[in-house]
């Protein structure tokens, strides 16, 4: 009989990117979910928190609500991208603590990593050096739940863990110019460029930064795996541990839209991160899993989508 079947779970951010597709695998297996929704609960507020976990008694919790996005939001909004992640991780994590939640499950960021470590990110080397510039608003935001679950395993016995994501894309992410990270970025412009026969599409930086790419259906997997079986405080990232660099990705999403004209690398944006990949080790040893999504099969469904679903997609912020 499936873990999942019965069980009680709230899924915050529920209704977003990572989080839908997460709500969609746990009632695949049986369980019961609780989405809350912000006009609703406001989970800024501990008091907002407290109720939705007392009204539906759950059995856990995933905290996927974020306010993030990729290299640019960083730029423009750093602020409220600080402000929100860090009072709501803690409220959130406090609310479970005072209404009893068996088990809290954090949705972190490879962006909490040190932004200057040479080869792959281990759990380990969560520590160990500032983190880059372009994220340290974001990075350490997350990076403290992780603190708090700690904090609060050692005084109450809270069971709570963090997971360490990668790069992140697929259907529901967010392709908004402003907002978006970079393959839904280039999704939108390649296929733009196709439809109003454009010659020239503009990408950003040089090229050269390296990322780990995930698909999110996958992602949303191994985080319902993980929920299920990793039970310990210390992190435990969740990615494919492959580095793919911005002009392969390029190249990809071009060959796969079928935009046959110019680029043109604006250099005046960011390269942000020289290499972020994490170390999966731990991740498959523990899980006993490998994300089965290779990045161009999963560049064909993601880009399908959003063609299908176009003017939804761009309306999402
Ligand atoms: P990061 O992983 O936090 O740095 O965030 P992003 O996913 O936004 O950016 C990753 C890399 O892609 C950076 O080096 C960007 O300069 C590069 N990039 C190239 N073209 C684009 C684009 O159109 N949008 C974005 N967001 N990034 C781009």
């Amino acid at each position: 009989m499936s873990f999942w079947r019965d069980k009680r779970v709230v899924v915050t951010g529920g209704a977003g990117f990572v989080g839908s597709h997460v709500v969609d695998i746990l009632k695949q297996n049986g369980a019961e979910v609780f989405v809350p929704r912000k006009r609703d609960f406001d989970l800024m507020k501990l008091e907002d928190g407290l109720r939705c976990f007392l009204d539906a008694k759950p059995d856990m919790v995933i905290h996927g609500a974020a306010y993030y996005g990729g290299i640019w939001i960083n730029q423009v909004h750093p602020g409220k991208i600080y402000y929100e992640n860090l009072i709501m991780g803690a409220n959130v994590i406090e609310a479970c603590r005072l209404a009893g939640i068996e088990k809290f499950v954090g949705v972190g960021t490879a962006c909490s990593y040190p932004g200057y470590l040479e080869g792959n990110l281990s759990e380990e080397n969560l520590w160990d050096g500032p983190l880059h510039d372009s994220v340290r608003n974001y990075g350490l935001t997350k990076k403290m739940m992780q603190v708090q679950c700690w904090a609060y395993k050692k005084q109450y016995d809270f069971n709570g863990t963090h997971l360490i994501l990668t790069n992140l894309y697929g259907p529901l992410d967010s392709y908004n110019e402003q907002r978006s990270h970079v393959v839904a970025a280039l999704i939108r412009k390649f296929v733009e460029a196709t439809l109003e026969d454009k010659l020239e599409v503009e990408v950003w930086g040089t090229g050269k930064p390296v990322r780990e790419f995930l698909f999110v259906e996958d992602c949303a997997e191994a985080i319902v795996r993980a929920a299920e079986i990793y039970n310990d405080v210390e992190p435990l990232n969740i990615g494919t541990g492959i580095g793919t660099s911005i002009r392969e990705l390029v190249e990809l999403v071009q060959d796969i839209s079928g935009f046959r004209g110019e680029l043109h690398w604006n250099t005046d944006k960011p390269d942000g991160q020289m290499v972020k990949i994490l170390n999966v080790n731990k991740m498959q040893g523990t899980l006993n899993w490998k994300p089965p999504t290779d990045l161009r099969t999963g560049l064909e469904k993601t880009i399908k989508w959003y063609r299908e679903n176009k003017q939804e997609a761009d309306a999402r912020f």
